[in-house]
């Protein structure tokens, strides 16, 4: 680990707890959730039956209104509603793509915008999340990373992106009728706007939320965190959420790495390879996804691939091979499909998967590292994404 000291960020959460309004319970952990049913009146001795009830309707019926939650008494529903409040991000706008992928602009606390896309896929689903409103970190492949960082999701700002999904998708179980496992929203992925390891507590809860047995169930395995290398968060990930691990890896030399990835400058690759190698074992999760976005020229030859491989001898890996998407001003071009086979096919000689994602949703801005709120869209010129870039316009 890094002697440095952390970064320090200019980032904040709203309080769940606005001094007057009323709470919403959406995010609150269970123990949250108990104390606030204490607070608002609820003996003791009955908090955790209730907060278990109110739970279920929340997050397994897709319940937001307490006068249909017909378990509780009517006096204590009438208490619910004048302390708390049930809610989710609201959509401001959706795009259906042509391959079927949605992306939703929801709008949080403050009029601040993010974007949620759901990717369909054979038998499942895949819902990319965001876990900040633009990013500190600056990347110079990700349009995202042009964007200043605003704030923190909260908890009920991260949770209430899956739960908003589950709305447009009319997947809230009907009572009483027989357990469906095709789900059309089987997986989680937190690669949408931000970097959520600067946002650990708030993911945390959230991920906890979306993993809990009596709620929207889904498996940790089903779970994955993309980080691009925050390394004194990478053992907390292992052991508070145990989801499996996705690194913003794109670079094999510290000098390319720096320039992509700037964080590397704090946390280099050694480093970042240490942190990963303890990660299946504590997480008891299979392997890493190594994330390898394909830039033309910059990271993508032979050798490249070979000191790939070099690097992440011992580390069970799949590599995750990302055609560059490109974005209006984007200082890179796509690496050509020979190159990234070829690419591909070194890194399964060598006995790892290396499977190339299929950008989704392209036509209509959705795809990996694309992900803008329109109000901050072209906030840096090209000249300015160059200069920080190290690469200069020629
Ligand atoms: N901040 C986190 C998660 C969000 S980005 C992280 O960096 O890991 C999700 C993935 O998309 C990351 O691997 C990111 O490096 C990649 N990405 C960003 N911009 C991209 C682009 N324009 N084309 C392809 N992949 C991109
Ligand atoms: Fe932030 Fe991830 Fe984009 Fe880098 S790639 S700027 S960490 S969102």
């Amino acid at each position: 680990m890094s002697a440095q000291a952390p970064i320090t960020q200019d980032v904040h959460t709203i309080p769940r707890k606005l001094p007057e309004g009323p709470v919403n319970l959406v995010g609150l952990t269970r123990e949250a959730m108990r104390d606030a049913l204490i607070d608002a009146g609820v003996p003791e001795k009955q908090a955790r039956m209730r907060t278990g009830q109110i739970w279920q309707w929340i997050y397994q019926w897709g319940v937001r209104d307490f006068d249909a939650m017909t378990n509780l008494a009517k006096g204590l529903r009438a208490d619910l509603r004048e302390r708390f409040v049930i809610e989710i991000p609201e959509v401001v706008s959706k795009q259906v793509s042509s391959d079927g992928t949605r992306k939703y602009l929801v709008r949080i606390a403050g009029g601040h915008e993010v974007e949620v896309v759901y990717i369909p896929e054979e038998g499942r689903g895949t819902l990319c999340v965001s876990s900040q409103v633009g990013c500190t970190l600056t990347c110079s492949f990700c349009h995202t990373g042009t964007q200043k960082l605003v704030r923190n999701l909260t908890a009920a700002e991260i949770i209430g992106q899956v739960m908003m999904a589950r709305d447009d998708l009319g997947e809230w179980p009907e009572m009483g009728a027989p357990k469906d496992e095709t789900r059309l929203l089987s997986n989680i992925v937190l690669m949408g706007m931000g970097e959520p390891l600067y946002n650990f507590e708030n993911v945390r809860d959230a991920m906890k939320i979306a993993m809990d047995a009596e709620g929207i169930q889904l498996s940790r395995r089903r779970i994955t965190l993309s980080t691009s290398g925050v390394v004194p968060e990478i053992a907390r990930t292992a052991q508070e959420i145990g989801c499996q691990l996705a690194v913003s890896f794109h670079a094999t030399t510290d000098d390319v790495r720096d320039k992509l990835v700037p964080i590397n400058k704090r946390w280099n690759i050694a480093e970042l390879l240490d942190a990963l190698r303890s990660y299946p074992k504590v997480s008891n999760s299979e392997r890493i996804t190594f994330e390898y976005v394909m830039l033309d020229g910059v990271n993508d030859s032979d050798v490249d691939a070979h000191r790939l491989i070099k690097l992440i001898e011992g580390i069970p890996a799949k590599i995750n091979l990302i055609p560059f998407n490109e974005w209006p001003g984007a200082p890179y071009k796509r690496s050509s499909n020979n190159r990234i086979r070829a690419f591909a096919n070194i890194i399964y000689q060598a006995g790892y998967a290396s499977p190339i994602r299929t950008p989704r949703g392209e036509d209509i801005m959705a795809a990996c590292g694309q992900l803008k709120s329109a109000t901050e869209r072209s906030r840096k010129s090209r000249r300015q994404i160059e200069a920080e870039a190290g690469i200069g316009s020629s």
